[in-house]
């Protein structure tokens, strides 16, 4: 065991000594600007992708190379081995050069955690100077941003002056309020779904096509299972395939051999005219006790990517949560939609729900 330590330490050593000189090379990099090339608008990108880092990395990398020339000791200690990337990060990060000494010191001996919490108090570093001058504009306190996360969530992040924002934050609200009347006393809704709504709404709210939410690339290939995907966005698991090839605008994609050959049309997995009758049928997600009446998903009992028809006896309405759910593999459908009560809904242990119409029991305080 004591080998294995040994060994352990010294292999975080290497690793120690052969960042500080990455970080140096970069540093010549960054003097030399030899990341100016066509396409590359910073060298955190350029970085993230010579060095195959993420880009959150090789922020923090560019900003060690930065910084590092003012921080001898703290260099020093990484180049021979002693302190780790993380724990230089924090220092390059908050530490004034005049302390560089005594935080080299501190940091052979210190965990990240500790160093941050030491540290805290002095101003942030990030980001560097030099980086608002690359992006030629000034940074204002002013920004939209969004993507998807590695998680393949969906994020944004806004940052907007106090007017804007309560001017957002209004309409969140008017949104969500909205939202409560429509659902009724029990209605239970948060900003994200307050969010959606307020995006549905602006692109023509209910008398836009629903579907057109998703435009699906269906890839069909010759290999079984080829998948599918968002324009532009991560790969889907399957659950979520198949929750938005339920009620999606379509364009499959000919593959061959891996390669994209032809781009068929689009369409409907549920034609208007269904989509229509089965609305009309439902009136609101047919999950019992929800009471969600708009916005609502058509979902094929028997998924649509496994053949299921796209006839009523097949499809029924639910409200989008449930139908996440059920594509997450927690809420069981089955049965016949025609049938009023021909539908079985049962919950993750795969006991049947029941309609709760009727006045319940208190619950046990
Ligand atoms: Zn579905
Ligand atoms: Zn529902």
């Amino acid at each position: 065991m004591q080998a294995l330590e040994t060994e352990l330490a010294e292999v975080c050593g290497v690793i120690n000594a052969a960042t500080g000189r990455l970080v140096s090379l970069i540093a010549r990099v960054l003097e030399a600007e030899s990341w100016k090339t066509p396409g590359v608008h910073s060298p955190a990108q350029w970085v993230a992708w010579t060095c195959g880092v993420s880009p959150a990395r090789a922020r923090s990398l560019v900003l060690m190379a930065r910084r590092l020339g003012e921080l001898p000791e703290t260099r020093a200690a990484l180049e021979a081995g002693e302190v780790a990337e993380d724990q230089v990060a924090v220092v390059c990060r908050h530490a004034p050069a005049s302390i560089d000494a005594e935080v080299a010191a501190l940091a052979r001996s210190a965990t990240v955690v500790q160093l941050r919490r030491v540290l805290g108090s002095y101003p942030l570093r990030e980001p560097a100077p030099a980086e608002k001058t690359e992006r030629q504009a000034p940074r204002e306190s002013r920004g939209v941003s969004f993507g998807h996360t590695e998680n393949g969530t969906w994020r944004l992040t806004a940052e907007l002056p106090p007017e804007e924002g309560a001017l957002v934050e209004r309409a969140l609200s008017a949104t969500r309020d909205e939202l409560f009347r429509a659902g009724g006393p029990n209605a239970r809704v948060d900003w994200a779904d307050a969010l959606v709504a307020m995006a549905d709404r602006s692109l023509g709210g209910a008398s836009r096509r629903h579907t057109d939410r998703h435009l699906v690339l269906l890839h069909v290939g010759t290999q079984p299972g080829a998948g599918g995907h968002l324009h532009l966005g991560p790969g889907l698991s399957d659950g979520i395939r198949r929750f938005i090839g339920c009620d999606a605008r379509v364009r499959p994609v000919f593959e061959a051999g891996g390669k994209p050959i032809s781009v068929g049309r689009a369409f409907r997995t549920v034609p208007d005219r269904t989509r229509l009758v089965v609305e009309d049928r439902d009136r609101g997600c047919r999950v019992p006790g929800c009471d969600r009446s708009r916005w609502l998903h058509v979902h094929h009992i028997r998924h649509w990517e496994d053949g299921g028809a796209s006839d009523t006896p097949n499809l029924l309405a639910l409200c989008h949560r449930h139908h996440r759910l059920h594509h997450l593999g927690r809420l069981g459908i089955s049965g016949n939609a025609d049938d009023p009560d021909g539908v079985v809904f049962t919950d993750e242990r795969g006991q049947t729900l029941v309609s709760c119409g009727g006045p319940r029991p208190l619950a046990a305080a």
